[in-house]
This record gives structure tokens, C-alpha cells and sequence, in this order.
């Protein structure tokens, strides 16, 4: 069966174009895809822009959307064993990690479902003589680009909001993990989403990508990826002044203060730097640790770091997988040659695991560098793998200073019993999400999304919604007469 979706027809790429899906656990062929090139691009945005054009979703009433989510919803539940084994072999993530994505995944769309006609704008108090209103509309033609660590799950967090606004859109997973938003497109399919509004695309984002981010029949430009690919989509769409709505990386400071409940502290560092093999834009790679409680700390965390159990995701006793490709490790292994060179300290890990029954997968084994500085590229810089630093603060005014000395704002954590501090330092960091003793939960309800480079605009809660829409003001004078502005 052919993988691209467009104007309601599974299709081939119009060139033939094939490409194979690897599963990063032990290198085999997991299912060979259809390639899309900018020609099968030209059709889909064409696709998207009748279907946006002739109204039928845009003007449908806000009910009739919200019923196709929360369709999309009930089949994501029906599926989620079948989505969530699809996502394991794709990415190399646990099944455990799988299943939650999953869940996840489908409460997004119920979250947009609800809200999506709970928000009929706003009356503006003009006068007695004029209703004044502010209206929300689709924003149009959407391309939608996601990353490969989360595939499905940032894909939704686009899809769900674009649809519930009553917008078209052509989407483009990563051309390493596509088959789980290929299974969503036939939900959407099966959840009665009209032909032309929902259209999928397939390939490598320096071809069908950035035809998507140049065509002009495009209104909106949604990324999730790296900072270097939100740079050229940012100054690529200044051409037609597109919208833009970027999800870029992070470099997350995990805060440890003395009076921390240890053992906790100790636990979530592990989540934080080494769930999915640290390939999380919010994974807490980055430790800062009191003074007075960094040694021990360093030796527990290194401790229970050597004992994950990596292997493969499908095995419900594997605790972490593989690196999603060997072009990702390569990158990571340049990190732990620059780790090296700047002087950090290596406590555990550093390099590919012995185990024979690990060797065809893109394997590296947790590793943790302590005697780290803010000047190490370490420090500052994206591993995007399962590499954490850890740096040494004095007092609380330092801890701030530290966490906030970064180019990226995405997320940290602050870590201590004093419930005071711990709203101070919250109150203080530059990240757009702050967790307190805890690390990484994230709620349908609530934005997401980063300062600084970390990115532009929010996903999820009310806002995520909003950057599906264009804000409207409608201004009718109620009692029209001559104004006499001019006399003649
Ligand atoms: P990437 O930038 O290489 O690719 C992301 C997507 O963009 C892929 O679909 C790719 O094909 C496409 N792409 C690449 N070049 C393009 C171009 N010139 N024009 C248009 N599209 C293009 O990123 P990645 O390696 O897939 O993902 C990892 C990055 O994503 C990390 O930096 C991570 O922090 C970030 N991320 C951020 C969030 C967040 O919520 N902020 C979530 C997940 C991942």
C-alpha cells in the first residue's frame, strides 16, 4: 500500500522514490517507505489550499471538528498496542515509554477536542452604539515538520490544535521514523477528516522540507527539530512573511540543592539525563549540584547510571534503547571526544557498550562527566544523547546565575525541601518550564515550548491552540450618520 496521503487518496511519490526504515536496535529493515520530492510537496499544499479555500472544514461548525478528534481519540485507544510496538521499532525507545507516548498522544487530541469550541472570542465594551468583537480564525494552509525522538507525539501536538482551529495542513515526519504518523493518517482517515484537509509527506527535510517552507500557497510554518534547521526555516520564511511557530532544542539545568529529599533527587537526575537515551529536547543533561552535596551525589548518580539496562526496546525488561541512527552516534561520540579535550572529568560510561549482543545497534552507554565549567561546549552545547554534566554551585543567587547561562530557555527543574526557595528560583529561571522536585511531566493543559533559542511560540494548553488562528476584530457601527469630519 502506497504511504503518501493526498487529497484523500493513498499515493506513491510521483518519481518512484523508496526508502528504507531502520530499527536503531539492531540495524534491520523494519519496512521500506515511499519517498515524496518537491512534485508530490506541489500537490499536497495544492491539495490543502482547495480544501482551506472551499470552506467546508474552515466554516464547518466548531462541534463537527471536535467530533473527528475525539473519534481520532477513541481509535488512538482502540490501536494503542499496535501504535505503540510501531513507535519501539521505529525509534528504539522502551515499549514502556511507547505505551505512555500513546496515551499521551491520544489525550492531545481530547484536550483540542474540548477546548476547541469552548472559546468564541470576546466582546470589546465600545459603547451603546457599536458591537465590537473579537473573532479567532484558521490560520490557513499549515506545514507541519517534525523531529524523530518523539515522532508521533510532536506530530500530534501540531495536528491536533491545526484541526480543532478548522485549518488544512500537510505534515512531514522525520524521514528516519515516519511509520506511526503514517498509521494516524488512516485513523484520520477513519475519523471522516475531509479529503485535502489532512495530506502526508514523506523524505528528507532538505528536499521535501524545505519545498514545504517555500511554497507559497503556505500560511503557516510549524517546526519541531533542531536550531540550526529553525534558523533556515525562520529566515526562509521571511519571503512571504509566513507564520512561524518553532520548537527548537534545549540544554535543561537540573538544580540539587543541599536540603533536597536525596534519593528522589538522585532518581529523577537518572530520568532526566538518561530516558530515551537523553534524545528528549527537555532531558535535564545539564547538573547542578550544592556544593556540600555534590560528591555524593556524582558517586550515587554514577552508580545507578552503570546499572541501566540497555537492550531492546521490544523487551519489557529493557530499561533504555539505542541512538535513533549511526549518523546521530557519530554526533554524540564527537561530543565525548570534545567532553575529553576540554578537561571534564568522566565518572561512568563514555563510550559504546562490550556487550556482543548489542553491537548492530547505535549503542552508547550512559555517561556522566563531573568537574564541569559553564565555558565547555559540553556545558552549553545540545548532545542530544545520554550525556550528563555536573557543576558545582554555592548558594542559591548562584544556582540562578548558573541555570540561566545558557542560549536555550526550554525547561529545568530546581530540586529542595524549602518550599520558598523553591518558588523564588522557579520565579527566576529563564525556561518555559520550571518543574520543582520533579522532572519531565507535561499535562495536555498546560504550554510548552522555550525562550531564547529554545524557540518561538507555545504548543499545547489555550496558546497551542491560538497559533492555529488569526485574531479577527469585527467593528459594526450601530447607529451609522454622517461623521462631518470634513466640511466641504
Ligand atoms: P532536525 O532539525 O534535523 O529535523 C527535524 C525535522 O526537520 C525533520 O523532519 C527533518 O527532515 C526536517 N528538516 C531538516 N532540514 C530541513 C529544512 N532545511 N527545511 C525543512 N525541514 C527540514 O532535528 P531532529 O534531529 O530530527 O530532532 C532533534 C532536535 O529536535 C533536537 O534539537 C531537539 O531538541 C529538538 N526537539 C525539540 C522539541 C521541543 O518541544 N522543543 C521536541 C522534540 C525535539
Amino acid at each position: 500500500m502506497a504511504d503518501l496521503y493526498i487529497d484523500g487518496e493513498w499515493t506513491g511519490a510521483a518519481a518512484g522514490g523508496r526508502r528504507d526504515v531502520v530499527n536503531p536496535f539492531d540495524a534491520s529493515v523494519v519496512r521500506t517507505v515511499d519517498d515524496a520530492d518537491g512534485t508530490d510537496v506541489d500537490r499536497a499544499v495544492r491539495a490543502a489550499r482547495r480544501a482551506f479555500d472551499d470552506g467546508e472544514w474552515a466554516g464547518a461548525p466548531t462541534r463537527r471538528r471536535a467530533d473527528v478528534l475525539h473519534r481520532v481519540y477513541e481509535l488512538l485507544l482502540r490501536d494503542r498496542e499496535d501504535v505503540a510496538r510501531i513507535e519501539t521499532q521505529d525509534t528504539g525507545k522502551t515499549i514502556a515509554e511507547s505505551r505512555l507516548d500513546v496515551e499521551d498522544i491520544a489525550n492531545a487530541f481530547r484536550y483540542f477536542a474540548e477546548i476547541a469550541d469552548k472559546d468564541g472570542g470576546r466582546v470589546v465594551d465600545v459603547g451603546p452604539d457599536v458591537l465590537s468583537r473579537v473573532v479567532y480564525q484558521p490560520v490557513g494552509v499549515c506545514a507541519l515538520i517534525a523531529p524523530w525522538n518523539y515522532p508521533l507525539l510532536q506530530a500530534t501536538w501540531k495536528v491536533a490544535p491545526a484541526l480543532a482551529a478548522g485549518n488544512t495542513f500537510v505534515l512531514k515526519p522525520s524521514e528516519t521514523t515516519p511509520l506511526t504518523t503514517i498509521y494516524l493518517f488512516r485513523l484520520l482517515e477513519e475519523a471522516g477528516t475531509p479529503p485535502g484537509v489532512a495530506n502526508l509527506v514523506l523524505g528528507p527535510g532538505s528536499t521535501v522540507g524545505s519545498a514545504m517552507t517555500q511554497h507559497p500557497d503556505v500560511d503557516l510554518v510549524s517546526f519541531t527539530g533542531g536550531l540550526a534547521t529553525g534558523r533556515t526555516i525562520m529566515a526562509g520564511a521571511a519571503a512571504d512573511v509566513k507564520n512561524i511557530a518553532l520548537e527548537l532544542g534545549g540544554k535543561n539545568p537540573n538544580v540539587i540543592f543541599e536540603d533536597a529529599d536525596f534519593d528522589a533527587a538522585v532518581d529523577y537526575a537518572l530520568d532526566a539525563a538518561f530516558l530515551h537515551s537523553g534524545q528528549v529536547c527537555s532531558a535535564g543533561s545539564r547538573l547542578l549540584v550544592q556544593e556540600g552535596l555534590h560528591d555524593r551525589f556524582v558517586e550515587a548518580l554514577a552508580d545507578r547510571a552503570r546499572r541501566i539496562r540497555l537492550g531492546n526496546g521490544m523487551h519489557e525488561d529493557t530499561e533504555s534503547g539505542p541512538l535513533s541512527s549511526p549518523e546521530h552516534r557519530e554526533k554524540v561520540e564527537g561530543y565525548l571526544e570534545v567532553a575529553a579535550a576540554e578537561g571534564a572529568r568522566l565518572v561512568c560510561g563514555g563510550r559504546r557498550p562490550d556487550d556482543p549482543e548489542l553491537s548492530r545497534g547505535f549503542f552508547v552507554l550512559p555517561t556522566v562527566y563531573a568537574d564541569c565549567d559553564r565555558s565547555m561546549r559540553i556545558v552549553q552545547e545540545e548532545v542530544f544523547g545520554p550525556v550528563v554534566t555536573v557543576e558545582r554551585f554555592r548558594d542559591e543567587e548562584d544556582a540562578v546565575r548558573l541555570a540561566n547561562d545558557t542560549k536555550y530557555g526550554l525547561a529545568g527543574a530546581v530540586w529542595t525541601s524549602d518550599a520558598s526557595r523553591a518558588q523564588r528560583v522557579a520565579q527566576r529561571l529563564r525556561h518555559g518550564t520550571v518543574w520543582i522536585n520533579d522532572f519531565h511531566p507535561y499535562v495536555p493543559q498546560a504550554e510548552w515550548g522555550g525562550f531564547g533559542h529554545s524557540g518561538v511560540g507555545r504548543e499545547l494548553g489555550p496558546t497551542g491552540l491560538r497559533e492555529y488562528q488569526e485574531a479577527k476584530h469585527i467593528y459594526q457601527n450601530l447607529r451609522p450618520a454622517p461623521s462631518g469630519w470634513f466640511k466641504g
